[in-house]
């Protein structure tokens, strides 16, 4: 199967896109996982994805595009995929349709602006493990320590409120209008805010007929 999981950044798309890839065994492709690990490792599309990532703007598609190719060759994408966070733009999914990519389903989840802003500008993770927390919903035991390893607790750049805002306008202007794109080939399939994860994702499997 092929999926595409599309929403607002703060959805919830890789949480879900992790129980589907666990549980229909096909692997989950984010370009915001691919990205943040190249700004890690210092690489030249790392460099150059850094500035759009922290002001909170589209790196540019010629180079999602490029990494996404790269990506879709591997052995591992051969009995399918779930793409998350891409594509962003209409000129990605065009990109993909070029390839001869088709999905069989496009899950749009959606949840009101107001959820996200709470949900991202409370994110916090261990800069050290990598485990997530909410300063509300999940909170570490000591403000700012991480419960498993004891590191300092971060926020991600672009989880600041200013850009938070500025990453729904975008979503909003140029993601949004895949909802069209994929609704005109009779693939999206829209996933309401049920407030859980498992209730959502039994929603999700109901959906792709799993
Ligand atoms: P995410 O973790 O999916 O929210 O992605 C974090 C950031 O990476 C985004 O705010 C963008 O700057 C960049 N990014 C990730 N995926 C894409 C994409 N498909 N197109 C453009 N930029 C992307």
């Amino acid at each position: 199967m092929k999926i595409i999981l599309l929403g607002a950044p703060g959805a919830g798309k890789g949480t879900q896109a992790e129980i589907i890839s666990q549980k229909l065994g096909i692997p989950t492709i984010s370009t915001g996982n691919i990205l943040r690990a190249a700004v890690k490792n210092g690489t030249p599309i790392g460099l150059e994805a850094k500035q759009f990532m922290d002001a909170g703007k589209l790196v540019p598609d010629e180079v999602i595009i490029g990494i996404i190719q790269e990506r879709l060759a591997e052995d591992d994408c051969k009995e399918g995929f779930i793409l998350d966070g891409v594509p962003r733009t209409i000129a990605q999914a065009e990109a993909l349709e070029r390839h001869g990519i088709r999905f069989d389903a496009v899950l749009s989840l959606e949840i009101s602006d107001a959820v996200i802003t709470a949900r991202l500008t409370g994110r916090r993770t261990c800069h050290a493990c990598g485990t997530p927390y909410h300063i509300t919903a999940a909170p570490s035991k000591v403000e700012g320590v991480c419960d498993k390893c004891g590191g300092a607790l971060e926020q991600r750049k672009d989880d600041l409120p200013e850009t938070v805002k500025h990453r729904l306008g975008v979503y909003h202007s140029e993601t949004e209008p895949l909802k069209d794109y994929y609704q005109g080939k009779g693939v999206l399939k829209s996933v309401p805010d049920l407030g859980g994860i498992e209730v959502t994702n039994a929603k999700i499997m109901e959906l792709l007929g799993k």
